[in-house]
C-alpha cells in the first residue's frame, strides 16, 4: 500500500492552504492531496457571477496549475477512512496509507431534498447560485426579470458562507430597479432561520436595507417543494404550509458534509469532523486534523474561517509530528469568519466577527456595519487575489496582523 506522511483529502480551499507550505516543509512526496475534481472554483465569486459582474471562467483555474509541486496528486474519491489502521479506501477499491491525515472536504448541495428541485433547477425561472450548472443562469433571470414574485430562499442547514442566500436578493432587487420593473415586483427573502444573519450587529444593517429597499423578510420559512407546472413553491413556516406563486425563485439547497466522514467514525452527531474547536485537532485520533466547512468547528463555513484556522492548523500538526504538541500551550482557532455582505451593485457591509463569541472581530478601524463602496471594490478585485496568490499558497492565514497595526492607531 502506497504510504504517505501526510494525505489531504480535499483539494479545494483548506486542502490546498494547508498543503502548499507543509509540502515545503516535509519534501519532496511526503504529502498526498485526493481530489477528484479538474477544475478548482473560487467559490465566493459566484455571487458576482449571478449578478452579471464577473463570469464563472473568473472563478476557475485547472486544479493541476494549483496542486504544489512538492505534493503528490491522487486524482481520486475517497469512499471510507479506516482511522485505526491509518487506511484509505478510495472509490475505486485501492488503498492508501497515512501516518497523518487532513480532512478538507467541504459541503455537499442536498437538491433532491426538496421535492421537485432536481428536475426543475436551471428551467422556468428556477435557479441556483450554488451549481456551477446554473449560476450564470441566475443572472439570466434577473436581467430577464419582467416583473412579478421574485423569491430568495435559506434552508436550515449550515450552509458554506451563510450571507450568499440573501445578496442574491439585494443584487437581484438592485437590478430590477435600473431595468425598472421594481414597480411592479416583490421581492421576497424566505429563511428557514429565526434571524436574518447570526450575528446582531449585522443582522440590524441587513434589516435597516430591507426596509428601505422594500424586500420583504420572512424567517421561519422552509422551502420544501416546488411545483414547477403552477410555479408554486411550497414552505414549512413554522409548521404550516405556505403556498408561494413564483416567476424567479433562487434557491440555496439544504447542505451537509460527504457522508464517508461519518461512516468511517470520524464525525459528529451531524457527521462533520469531530475536532477539538480551538486546536482542530480530532477529538479521538491525534493524528487526524480537520479545516473549513466539513470539520465541526462551530463557526460561519467561509473560506475566510479557513484562512486563520489554516494557520492555527499547520502549527499544530508540524508540532504534533515533532511530539511537542501540548493541547495547554496549542495555537487555537478563536472562531473568526467574514462574509461581505453585499447589498448592491457598489455597496457592501463587510462583516467580520467570531462565530464563537456572536462578538464582531473588524480588521478596518471604522465601522463595518454601515454599506461601502470601498469595501466591495476590496471584494471583488482585491481579495480574490489574496485567495488565489495567498490563501492557496499558504502565506495568507487572515487579518489579525492588520487588525493589530489599526488597534494601534490613535
Ligand atoms: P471546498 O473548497 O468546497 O473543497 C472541498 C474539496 O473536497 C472539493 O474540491 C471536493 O472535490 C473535495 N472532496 C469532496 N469529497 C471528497 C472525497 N470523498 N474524496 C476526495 N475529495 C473530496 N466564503 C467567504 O469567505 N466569503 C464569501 O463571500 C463566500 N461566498 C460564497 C458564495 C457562494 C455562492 C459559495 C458556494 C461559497 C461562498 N463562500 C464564501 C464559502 C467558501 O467558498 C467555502 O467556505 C470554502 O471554499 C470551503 O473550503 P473547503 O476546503 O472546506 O471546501
Amino acid at each position: 500500500v502506497p504510504t504517505y506522511k501526510l494525505v489531504v483529502i480535499g483539494g479545494g480551499t483548506g486542502g490546498l492552504a494547508v498543503s502548499s507550505t507543509l509540502s515545503k516543509i516535509l519534501g519532496q512526496n511526503e504529502i498526498a492531496i485526493i481530489e477528484p475534481s479538474d477544475v478548482h472554483y473560487y467559490q465566493p465569486l459566484w455571487t458576482f457571477v449571478g449578478a452579471g459582474v464577473k463570469t464563472l471562467a473568473d472563478s476557475a483555474k485547472p486544479t493541476e496549475e494549483l496542486i504544489p509541486k512538492d505534493a503528490y496528486w491522487i486524482k481520486n474519491k475517497v469512499a471510507k477512512v479506516q482511522p485505526d489502521n491509518k487506511l484509505i479506501e478510495l472509490t475505486d477499491g485501492q488503498k492508501i496509507g497515512y501516518d497523518y491525515l487532513v480532512v478538507a472536504t467541504g459541503l455537499e448541495c442536498h437538491w433532491d431534498k426538496i421535492r421537485g428541485l432536481p428536475e426543475t433547477l436551471g428551467k422556468d425561472g428556477v435557479t441556483s447560485n450554488y451549481s456551477t450548472d446554473t449560476v450564470e443562469t441566475t443572472w439570466k433571470f434577473i436581467r430577464e426579470f419582467k416583473g412579478g414574485n421574485a423569491i430568495f430562499t435559506m434552508p436550515s442547514t449550515p450552509i458554506k458562507c451563510p450571507g450568499a442566500a440573501i445578496k442574491v436578493a439585494y443584487l437581484a432587487e438592485d437590478t430590477f430597479t435600473k431595468n425598472r420593473v421594481r414597480n411592479k415586483s416583490n421581492v421576497i427573502y424566505n429563511s428557514a432561520m429565526g434571524k436574518i444573519f447570526s450575528i446582531d450587529k449585522y443582522a440590524k444593517s441587513l434589516e435597516r436595507v430591507a426596509k428601505e429597499r422594500g424586500i420583504e423578510v420572512n424567517l421561519g420559512t422552509e422551502l420544501k417543494e416546488i411545483r414547477s407546472q403552477q410555479k408554486e413553491a411550497v414552505f414549512n413556516c413554522k409548521g404550516t404550509e405556505k403556498v408561494f406563486n413564483y416567476d424567479l425563485l433562487h434557491v440555496t439547497p439544504p447542505m451537509g458534509p460527504p457522508s464517508f466522514i461519518g461512516e468511517s467514525g470520524l464525525g459528529n452527531k451531524q457527521g462533520y469532523v469531530d475536532v477539538d474547536k480551538y486546536t482542530l485537532q480530532h477529538v479521538k485520533y491525534p493524528n487526524i486534523f480537520s479545516l473549513g466547512d466539513s470539520s465541526s468547528a462551530p463557526t460561519s463555513k467561509t473560506a475566510a474561517a479557513i484562512s486563520v484556522q489554516s494557520g492555527v492548523l499547520k502549527k499544530n500538526l508540524l508540532d504534533t509530528m515533532t511530539g511537542i504538541f501540548d493541547p495547554h500551550t496549542a495555537a487555537k482557532y478563536d472562531g473568526y469568519a467574514s462574509c461581505p455582505l453585499l447589498v448592491g451593485r457598489d455597496k457592501l457591509i463587510l462583516a467580520e466577527f467570531s462565530g464563537y463569541t456572536s462578538l464582531p472581530l473588524e480588521t478596518f478601524p471604522i465601522d463595518q456595519g454601515q454599506e461601502r463602496s470601498f469595501m466591495y471594490w476590496l471584494t471583488k478585485e482585491v481579495i480574490p487575489e489574496i485567495y488565489w496568490n495567498g490563501l492557496l499558497k499558504g502565506t495568507w492565514t487572515g487579518p489579525q496582523r492588520f487588525r493589530n497595526f489599526f488597534s494601534y492607531l490613535p
